[in-house]
């Protein structure tokens, strides 16, 4: 794994969170971006080489307002750059993680994402994720 790419904090509501942590990083939201896929609505902050994710639930019964309902608002998962995400899941997959996509999936940010179980990583919900080639 190349770095730590951005940390997703589950929040209610952009609106209110948005601002906030433009204050508290004291730099500007860059990009907004709807993942259908995921019913998310997320924000980016870059924060030298690394970035900060705030996820929005886009409908009731989605993952992370479910997330919200069972442990409050938080940090929701860390993110984590690859190299070669096909190699890293078959690596990890070796070493006995449970995958949560058995294929890579498009998330957020021009990106290919997998998710981990956090059963298996100490209640940690871990992404890969690499930058899509043009
Ligand atoms: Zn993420």
């Amino acid at each position: 794994m190349v770095k730590i790419e951005h940390i997703g904090i589950a929040v209610k509501e952009l609106a209110i969170s948005v601002p906030l942590f433009e204050k508290l990083l004291n730099s500007p939201c860059y990009k907004t971006e709807t993942v259908e896929s995921e019913k998310v609505n997320t924000a980016f902050f870059q924060q030298g080489q690394t970035k900060i994710e705030l996820l929005e639930s886009s409908t009731p019964d989605g993952v992370i307002a479910r997330f919200i309902e069972k442990k409050g608002e938080g940090i929701h998962h860390i993110a984590f750059d690859v190299e070669d995400i096909y190699a890293e899941m078959e690596r990890l997959k070796n070493e006995g993680f449970v995958l949560l996509n058995e294929k890579p999936k498009d998330g957020a940010d021009n990106k290919l994402v997998c998710f981990l179980h956090p059963k298996g990583t100490n209640g940690v919900l871990v992404e890969l994720c690499m930058e899509k080639k043009k």
